[in-house]
């Protein structure tokens, strides 16, 4: 599943080509792609004409924000959930069978949206009303990881007195944005924390360790070009490869880079997870 560095680098590909690119036609091949506006007839209404003039993220979600003719037009929304992504197709070519939405510039070039699980989302915010209330799944999120309110001192408050395992609490989205199972197991290993200590009992310096962790794993991985993982592709259908550096991740039964032990492999919430039993205690 996309994580918060894979979808940032969505965000950064789509920044450098679909920036200023001017929607002349969309088309849905899948309807339950779109979850808002209900008609899909309205989100390709709504979109097409429109210029698109930047793009935002916060957690997993992209927004695009969208001109008429100068005029805002609204957001265009789009969370790629387990196995959406884009493809940019500069000369024309039929469509896979897991195309989902098809969206042409002036140029004729297409942006392509492509789910082979399709649970991808995409929405249409009309101009003027709040992101949250037409995309909900915002209001759950936590601050974000690289934001000022992301500190060694929020996570010491929100997690103070929690007995839920650590692990568990990093991939709350409501604790931090945009962090899933192998940025939480990664940071646990470098911050030398075992998964199932309840959050309220890691010590501060611990915290603290964790904090910079995270932030360091997150921005290490933005810079490889987002994790390897079997369906993870950039714009130009390039794999990114923090997966071959992983610690922990993917790695059960290997010796641990550190001390040699064998990486183990639990489940914990129903998530595969990966530790060294000697380096975090
Ligand atoms: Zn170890």
């Amino acid at each position: 599943m996309p994580e918060l560095p894979e979808v940032e680098t969505v965000r950064r590909g789509l920044e450098r080509q679909v920036v200023n690119f001017t929607i002349e036609r969309v088309e849905v091949l899948r309807e339950r792609a779109i979850a808002a506006p209900p008609s899909t007839s309205l989100f390709c209404a709504a979109l097409e004409g429109c210029t698109v003039t930047q793009w935002l993220r916060r957690g997993k979600y992209l927004m695009a924000e969208l001109r008429d003719h100068g005029e805002a037009a609204g957001h265009w929304g789009v969370h790629l959930r387990m196995t959406g992504q884009f493809l940019w197709i500069d000369e024309p070519h039929p469509p896979c069978p897991h195309t989902r939405v098809r969206i042409w510039n002036t140029a004729g070039q297409e942006l392509r949206f492509v789910d082979t699980r399709s649970f991808g989302e995409m929405w249409w915010v009309p101009p003027g009303e709040a992101l949250e209330t037409v995309m909900t799944g915002l209001q759950k999120l936590g601050p974000e990881p690289f934001g000022e309110a992301f500190t060694p001192a929020y996570l010491a408050r929100s997690l103070a007195g929690s007995r839920r395992p650590i692990k568990t609490a990093l991939l709350d989205q409501s604790l931090v944005a945009g962090v899933g199972n192998i940025y939480a197991d990664e940071s646990l290993f470098m911050a030398g924390i075992a998964p199932r200590t309840p959050a309220g009992q890691v010590g501060s310096s611990r915290l603290q360790q964790l904090h910079g962790a995270l932030v360091e794993v997150l921005h290490t991985s933005i810079g490889a070009g987002g994790t390897t993982f079997s369906d993870f592709r950039d714009l130009t259908g390039t794999n990114g490869n923090y997966g071959n550096a992983a610690w922990v991740y993917r790695r059960g039964g290997e010796p641990c880079r550190r001390c040699g032990t064998p990486i183990r492999r639990d489940k914990l919430a129903g998530r595969g997870t990966h530790w060294c039993p000697r380096c975090q205690s």
